[in-house]
């Protein structure tokens, strides 16, 4: 009966009003302006019993951590969403995307799908735990990260407190049209640039070409071999040069040419071996092409992260949703990097990645959520507080 009363206080109407004050706060990362978010989330999770401690990051940038105590006989659950979002871009919009226009049956605006929605949901679930008064075994964490568009500013500070430790299990609400993503692959973007020395253009011969020196890197970065086991949900590992800069002027030999290769990992791919490997690569390609100079620098990396369906958590999960919810949860593939990145290398917690809105909606115009898949996504949290916590 407790428990009919509580999946009762879930409500689709709150979860959108929520989501759309949520979007008009503009947290376009850069810069991010989070504070004013995450302190508004303070101020609704209060009055049920959350204790709200803020991480300052910067001048109007904060983390929220805000949490209902358990009695500590078992670790916490962490609810866990960004608050910043991706700029707007050139596109057009159908509604104006800081406003949260709510209409027929979805709110629209930047943010709402990837991912104020899934944030929204985590807190009205997580206030109709707190008001059920259920007798909590370990710690209700809600945590609003600042940052995760960037560099995962939000996550890292999370994972460093001690408390982190003593987590249990973390649920992400990034929008997966609410099914279960265990694994995602890893980021790693390194720049390789080729040198050569610049002469007039009409005198090439006195110079070395830093473009047609990459054009040759190029073709055999195409032929190198990086091995890898493919994954059963993840797929291949996959490479794409996707920028190239070279040359300042048509009548001057270029003397430097850059690009940069988006690499997407799997577990079991080591990436400082990965770079061993670009580096034993290039100085191959030194030795054997007359005049190449070229270097490599890892501009940006973010580890594969992988949970076990099998782990407790997972487990827990899955059989929540069915008992409480009598719903099936596909496993599906995470196709972009979340702060599991974080959570999993650095804690070893469990990390499961579920959360209503459609992925392919994240980062273009005209985004938007269905209330309906919201208010579903709130029940399977709260559904999992109870079993992971009572
Ligand atoms: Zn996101």
């Amino acid at each position: 009966m407790e428990l009919q009363h509580m999946f009762a206080q879930i409500s689709g109407a709150e979860i959108a009003r929520l989501t759309s004050d949520l979007v008009r706060f503009d947290t376009t990362n850069p810069p991010g302006n989070e504070r004013p978010a995450v302190e508004y989330i303070a101020d609704y999770l209060k009055p049920f019993g959350f204790e709200c401690h803020l991480i300052e990051h910067e001048q109007q940038r904060a983390t929220l951590q805000a949490r209902l105590k358990g009695s500590g006989e078992r670790g916490a659950l962490v609810l866990n969403g960004h608050v910043d979002v991706v700029p707007v871009g050139a596109g057009s919009w159908q509604y104006p995307p800081f406003e949260g226009v709510i209409e027929d049956g979805k709110v629209w605006g930047r943010g709402s799908a990837d991912m104020k929605g899934g944030v929204a949901a985590m807190i009205v679930a997580a206030k109709a735990v707190a008001q059920a008064k259920l007798p909590l075994k370990g710690d209700l964490i809600l945590a609003a990260t600042a940052g995760e568009e960037v560099n995962m500013l939000g996550a890292r500070s999370l994972a460093g407190l001690p408390d982190a430790r003593n987590w249990q299990a973390v649920i992400i609400s990034e929008p997966t049209s609410n099914r279960l993503g265990l694994a995602e692959r890893g980021v790693f973007w390194p720049e390789i640039t080729t040198y050569g020395k610049t002469a007039h253009g009409s005198t090439p011969e006195l110079g070395v070409n830093a473009v047609m020196m990459m054009v040759k890197v190029l073709s055999e970065l195409e032929k190198l071999e990086i091995p890898f086991q493919p994954h059963p949900v993840l797929g291949n590992f996959t490479r794409s040069v996707n920028t190239i800069q070279g040359g300042v002027k048509v009548n001057v030999v270029p003397d430097q040419c850059s690009v940069m290769v988006d690499m997407r990992t799997l577990p079991g791919q080591d990436h400082a071996e990965l770079l061993r490997l670009l580096e034993a690569f290039l100085a191959r390609l030194e030795g054997e092409i007359p005049n190449l100079k070229a270097s490599i620098r890892l501009t940006y990396e973010l580890p594969p992260a992988e949970t076990s369906q099998n782990a407790e958590a997972v487990q827990k999960f899955l059989s929540a949703a069915k008992t409480h919810c009598t719903t099936e949860i596909p496993i599906i593939k995470v196709p972009f990097a979340t702060e599991a990145a974080v959570f999993v290398p650095t804690l070893g917690v469990p990390t499961l990645i579920l959360g209503p809105g459609d992925p392919a909606l994240a980062h273009q115009p005209n985004e938007f959520i269905e209330v309906i898949e919201m208010e579903k996504a709130a029940k399977l949290y709260a559904a999992a507080a109870v079993e992971m916590l009572s």
